[in-house]
Formats: structure tokens, C-alpha cells, sequence
């Protein structure tokens, strides 16, 4: 029998892992793809998620963002420079494969290509079905994504309620001197050019993450707009990105309603499977490797004091709300506030150099939105009250 099974080997299942591990815990990672493999994602990793891995190989950098550029919906742009570096690029698949060999050599075993199917609690162990066998543990941690077959199983949650959102991002090659001019070596862009969430151009080495995101029921045909967003960028940058597409993919992202149940008897839910992501942002990579971490340490508590019951394993919701979830609510306020008010956001984002610098500081990992909020009120309480108005 495993102490910790852990289903789905992105981020936050590898972190998971691999803390567990350390400590001495037998784990057990069920990875449904199989190693290398893809994920949809702009591959934006801010400060803070570094900060959590606690510095990565040099190698996975493909860049060093120090700058963002806002789009407006008439394609005007301005752009919030900070001293200290606000995230790096990556490629997903070169990242979590990292990752996941890292969580190896601490010690975890790890079956890829062997997804989770069911789960099943016994007594004393949770045992866990894939097509090839079955495996006990004394708990498991669901970390497979937004679509979580644990989430499920478990009866934790089966289906996500409104808060969910949804992405279409393609990676297109153009070489490192062309993305240098037309987009900038350390430079993030975002276009908010619709009301339904924004489009975003990361630089890569040698390619860039063109995408579209936002909540579902904002946007009904994320095809369609995609198709046009990535019109737009040609047309803008003098660069017909539309024939040099090969792959676009579509994702879920789970984006706000952060009151979710996340565990039961003998289950935590970590990353997208318990829903955290910045809800103005889309940012999901802190949020999956802060959980996973946390899922962790929560677990070898569990296995030290032999208690896996859904009360003893409370802990987890307290220090999830405690280090990142009350932010999550507060990034929940003021997308919900951004998006109802655009143009009056990104007029203040445009005028106020100040404001839209301490959102990047937020992003990087500074401050949080509780305080960005708090310090926007305090900032200019009449304009900000008269935009509550
Ligand atoms: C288009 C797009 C762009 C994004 N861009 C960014 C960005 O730039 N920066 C950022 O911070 N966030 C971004 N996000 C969010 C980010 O990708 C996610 O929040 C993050 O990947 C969550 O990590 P995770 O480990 O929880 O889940 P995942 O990365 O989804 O990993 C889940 C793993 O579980 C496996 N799995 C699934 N089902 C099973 C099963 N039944 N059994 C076993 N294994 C299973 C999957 O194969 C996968 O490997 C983006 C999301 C999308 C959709």
C-alpha cells in the first residue's frame, strides 16, 4: 500500500509528489498521457510560482518578462515597465516534464500513460482503478486537471457551476528576430479588445503563444473570435500569423467560485481540479503548484497522525484560504469589476502609471489583490467611488 496516490502529474501533482517523497511518504503518480506531453497553456510563469518551484533549470527559460502592453479595443496601446523581472515563458511540455522527473528522483514512482478510472474507499485505504491494475493508499491527492476523474469519483463535485471559462491558444514559430521587433523580447502583451476576457501574445524563444480566454457564458464562440483576434494581430503587426497556424486547442478553465468543496474522507483536490485560477488573469500555475504543496504537507500530517477523516483533513481548506484562496475571492471582486467597466479600467490602467504598475507588482507576486483593491479605494477614493456608481 502507497501513503499517497496522486493523480495527474502536472504541476501540482509533481510538487505534490515530490514534497511528499522528500519527506519519506511512499507515492505513487498515475499520469494519464504519457511523458513528454502538451498542455494548452501560454506558458506564463509569474514570479511567485518560480518562487514556489524554488528556481528552475536555466534551459526551460525562453523569457524574461519585465514589461505588459495593454491593447484597447481601438488597438491602442500602452505599456507598465517594472525593474524586477514579473514571470518567465515557458513551454509546457518542457516544464512539467521537468517537473515530474524531479518529483522521480525524490523518490515518487511514476506510471505515465496510465489514467485514473475509479476510485473506491475501503476502511482503511482508498483503492484506486486505472485499465491496468489497481493500487491502495491511506489518500489521495486529485490533481488531473479540470475535468478531474477524482472530483468526480469521490462525489466531491460533478460538474463545475458557473465559474468556469474557456481558452484557444495556438503556438506559431516565427524566429527570434522577427518576435524581437514585432512583439519585444521581455514583453507580455494583452488585448482588450472584447468584453469577454482578453487576448494575449507571449514571446517564446522562438515562437509565440497567441490565445484567446474568457468566461464561457461571456463568450459564446471562442472560435470565431479567435479567428478574428488572430486577423486582428496579423493585421497590427504586419504578419500573416493565420498560414503559419498548424494546431489550435481548446481548454476549460475553471475561473471563479472559490466556495468549492475541495476534499472528503480521504481526497484533496489540487490545481484546475479544485478550480484555482486568477479570475481576471487566467493565471493557473501558482495556484496548482501553491496547492499541490500545500496538498503535501497536509498529507504527511495525515500519514503522522493516522487521521484521514474529512474533518482531520480540514486543514487543507484553512491553509489554502489562509495563503492564497481569500486572494482568489478578492481577483474574483475585481474581475468581476474590470470586465462590467472596461473601458473605465484600462482608462485609469492608461492615465495612472501608478495603478497599473502595482497590478504588476500584484502579478508578480508583491502584493495580493486584497491589497491592490484596498490601495485602489485608498488611491483615488472619489473616481473609484463614482465607478462603483
Ligand atoms: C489556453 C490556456 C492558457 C493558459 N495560460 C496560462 C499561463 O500563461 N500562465 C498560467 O499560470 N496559467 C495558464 N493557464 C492555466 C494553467 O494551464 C493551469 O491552471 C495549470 O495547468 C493547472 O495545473 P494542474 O497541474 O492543476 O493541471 P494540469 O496542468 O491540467 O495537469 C493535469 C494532469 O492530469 C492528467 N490527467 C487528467 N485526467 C487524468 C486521469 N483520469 N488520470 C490520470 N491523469 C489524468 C493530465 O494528463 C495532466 O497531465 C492556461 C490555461 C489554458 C487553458
Amino acid at each position: 500500500m502507497y501513503d499517497v496516490i496522486i493523480a495527474g502529474g502536472g504541476p501540482s501533482g509533481s510538487i505534490a509528489a515530490e514534497r511528499a517523497a522528500k519527506s519519506g511518504l511512499d507515492v505513487l503518480v498515475l499520469e494519464r498521457s504519457r511523458y513528454p506531453r502538451d498542455k494548452p497553456c501560454g506558458g506564463g510563469l509569474s514570479q511567485k510560482a518560480l518562487d514556489v518551484i524554488g528556481g528552475i533549470d536555466k534551459e526551460l527559460i525562453e523569457r524574461e518578462l519585465f514589461c505588459a502592453r495593454i491593447f484597447t479595443s481601438d488597438y491602442q496601446s500602452f505599456t507598465g515597465i517594472l525593474d524586477d523581472r514579473i514571470a518567465v515563458t515557458t513551454t509546457r511540455r518542457n516544464l512539467d516534464h521537468w517537473l515530474i522527473n524531479r518529483a522521480e528522483d525524490s523518490g515518487a514512482v511514476v506510471h505515465d500513460g496510465e489514467a485514473v478510472k475509479d476510485i473506491n474507499f475501503g476502511k482503511d485505504y482508498v483503492e484506486v482503478a486505472t485499465p491496468k491494475n489497481s493500487y491502495r493508499s491511506r489518500i489521495v491527492i486529485g490533481s488531473d486537471g479540470v475535468n478531474s476523474t477524482v472530483a468526480k469519483k469521490s462525489g466531491i463535485r460533478t460538474r463545475w457551476g458557473d465559474g468556469i471559462g474557456l481558452c484557444r491558444e495556438a503556438e506559431v514559430e516565427l524566429g527570434k528576430t522577427l518576435i524581437d521587433s514585432c512583439v519585444g523580447s521581455d514583453v507580455a502583451e494583452f488585448y482588450f479588445v472584447e468584453t469577454w476576457g482578453y487576448g494575449w501574445v507571449f514571446p517564446k524563444r522562438d515562437h509565440i503563444s497567441i490565445g484567446v480566454g474568457g468566461w464561457s457564458k461571456r463568450a459564446p464562440n471562442l472560435k470565431a473570435l479567435f479567428g478574428r483576434f488572430v486577423k486582428d494581430v496579423s493585421l497590427q503587426k504586419k504578419i500573416d500569423l493565420e498560414s503559419k497556424i498548424t494546431q489550435v486547442n481548446s481548454h476549460l478553465i475553471p475561473a471563479g467560485g472559490f466556495d468549492r468543496k475541495i476534499h472528503s474522507d480521504r481526497v484533496l483536490l489540487a490545481g484546475d481540479a479544485a478550480g484555482f485560477v486568477d479570475p481576471f488573469l487566467g493565471e493557473g500555475l501558482y495556484y496548482a503548484l501553491k496547492s499541490g504543496e500545500i496538498a503535501a504537507e497536509v498529507a504527511i500530517n495525515a500519514v503522522e497522525l493516522g487521521d484521514f477523516s474529512e474533518r482531520s483533513l480540514h486543514e487543507y481548506v484553512v491553509r489554502c484560504e489562509k495563503e492564497f484562496n481569500y486572494n482568489l475571492k478578492s481577483a474574483l471582486k475585481f474581475a468581476n469589476f474590470a470586465y462590467d467597466h472596461l473601458g473605465v479600467v484600462l482608462r485609469v490602467l492608461q492615465k495612472d502609471e501608478r495603478v497599473f504598475l502595482e497590478y504588476l507588482r500584484t502579478v508578480r507576486g508583491d502584493m495580493t489583490y486584497t491589497d491592490f483593491n484596498r490601495w485602489c479605494l485608498l488611491r483615488s477614493p472619489v473616481t473609484f467611488a463614482k465607478l462603483m456608481l
